[in-house]
């Protein structure tokens, strides 16, 4: 008998699921249901400046956690990496400073480096130097933030890693799980000392050579395209445009929008996937509906080059600390950061990706005017000039990022023992649960073709 599988949502992690799928179950009818008319989420690239690719969302996925790199690689796309010219950054506090060396996610590990840094004052380089002594710090709170400013003393979390990791995740590190930063959870759960923790871990396994981000030339959407097209080509069917609006039961399985399936992958964010399970599961669909969501918006500007100054070719670009902020957070000097994102336009110049919103700040309801005035008078004054854009691109991101609040990683592991109980052959996977990078959607995607592909072959056979 042909087994059915609906994967809903064609995200970076709903098209891996249904490619590993595919391997895992060849004689499956495999389907991919997109609300969007287009797959990628969260992954869009589009023309700007004269550029083909030009990312309106993810720009690039970590290589050293293994997952999308290898995808990549299987998908033909080796080739087609690139990686970031420039690696080092600034931070925006009154004047650009220069991160210190040493940080890993913020979190100091050479306090040598930290002393040589303007970024922090005395009192706060000495506040930093007593956490090699302090007795452990226990990870039961489960907030980044507040663990940071306890080893490490308010500047630290406030100039380095709240603004380091709140702009990778639009988040405030404050309401924000340890489980969503798993470096740093490593690092709290198994040392007394987070610093000495790491200058261990660093000396038993350097970092390995080569880069530590990798993106398709041609653009992010390179990669979800790709995937697309093998699936197309493997007899998976992949509808655009289509909302899935319930889901109920059939037998031991289920129907999606009315059709049949043996077996579904919710890959989708918390808060549309709520509605979805909570008439096969309330107590899940109750858990869903209370995750968070912060909305970002990414301002993309051209800039003629003759003003650009020479100095800030040389970085990838500048955080704000949330002290320092009002609507911008982080600024890519994208055509620094990517060599191959130099405009095109008979007057050249420079490409710049502002970022606007994070949680607890959403201006993704704001009008076009306010924001691209908001984002060129606040970064105008951060970089000492007067920016007169020959090209701007607005793209909002509406609950964009999910917010791990403390006690996520127990929250999930609820919402999938219960659907295991209450919606068997039901599963959710994607950046709400298990890390929101590219690389965890991917590594999210592999298990969860997995758990289906064991689900229809022991309990269903
Ligand atoms: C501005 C921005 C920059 C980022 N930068 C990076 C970066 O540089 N590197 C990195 O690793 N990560 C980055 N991220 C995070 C990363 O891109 C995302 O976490 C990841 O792409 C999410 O993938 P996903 O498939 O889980 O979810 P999504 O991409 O959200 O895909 C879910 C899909 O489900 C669809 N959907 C929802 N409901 C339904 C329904 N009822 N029926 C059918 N379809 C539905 C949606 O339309 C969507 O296409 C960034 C994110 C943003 C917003």
């Amino acid at each position: 008998m042909t087994r059915r599988v609906v994967v809903v949502g064609g995200g970076i992690t709903g098209l891996t699921t249904a490619y590993r799928l595919r391997q895992l179950l060849p004689d499956a009818e495999i389907a991919v249901i997109e609300a969007d008319h287009q797959v990628g989420g969260k992954i869009s690239s589009s023309p700007f400046a004269g550029l083909d690719g030009i990312d309106e969302g993810a720009d690039a996925f970590l290589t050293r956690i293994p997952f999308a790199v290898n995808l990549a690689a299987e998908l033909g796309l080796t080739a087609q990496l690139t990686s970031p010219a420039v690696g080092s950054a600034y931070v925006w506090w009154n004047e650009m400073h220069n991160i210190p060396e040493g940080l890993m996610l913020g979190v100091p590990t050479d306090l040598v480096k930290l002393a040589k840094s303007d970024l922090l004052t005395w009192p706060g380089k000495l506040r930093a130097a007593l956490e090699p002594i302090l007795p452990a710090t226990g990870v039961g709170a489960d907030s980044v933030g507040r663990l940071i400013r306890h080893r490490f003393g308010k500047q630290v979390h406030e100039r380095l890693v709240d603004p380091l990791v709140g702009s990778i995740y639009a988040a405030d590190t404050d309401r924000f799980s340890l489980s969503g930063v798993t470096q740093i959870l490593d690092l709290a759960s198994n040392n007394r000392s987070l610093l000495i923790g790491a200058r261990r871990a660093r000396r038993k396994a350097p970092p390995a050579a080569g880069p530590i981000f990798g993106s398709p030339r041609t653009g992010m959407a390179t990669l979800t395209n790709t995937l697309a097209q093998s699936l197309r080509a493997s007899g998976v069917t992949i509808t655009t445009g289509c909302r899935v609006e319930s889901i109920d039961r059939s037998g031991a399985g289920w129907l999606v929008n009315g059709e049949f399936a043996d077996a579904v992958v919710l890959a989708t964010p918390a808060k549309t996937t709520a509605p979805l399970v909570a008439p096969l599961s309330p107590d899940t669909g109750a858990t869903l509906a209370k995750f968070d969501h912060a909305g970002v918006v990414m301002l993309t500007i051209a800039l003629p080059g003759d003003t650009w100054p020479a100095d800030y070719a040389a970085r990838s670009g500048y955080l704000v600390p949330k002290p320092m902020q009002k609507w911008v957070t982080a600024t890519s000097f994208a055509s620094s950061k990517w060599a191959h994102w130099q405009p095109t336009t008979p007057e050249g110049g420079v490409i710049l990706r502002i970022s606007l919103g994070r949680d607890g700040l959403d201006l993704t309801d704001q009008p076009d005017d306010k924001l691209i005035d908001a984002a060129l008078s606040e970064v105008g004054a951060h970089v000492g000039l007067d920016l007169q854009p020959t090209e701007h691109r607005l793209t909002r991101w509406p609950a964009a990022f999910p917010q791990y609040r403390p006690g996520h990683a127990k929250r999930v592991l609820g919402i999938e023992t219960a659907l295991a109980t209450d919606a068997p052959g039901i599963f959710v996977c994607g950046a709400s649960y298990k890390g929101i990078g590219i690389p965890a959607c991917v590594q999210q995607a592999n298990s969860s073709a997995q758990g289906v592909a064991k689900y229809i072959g022991v309990v269903l056979s």
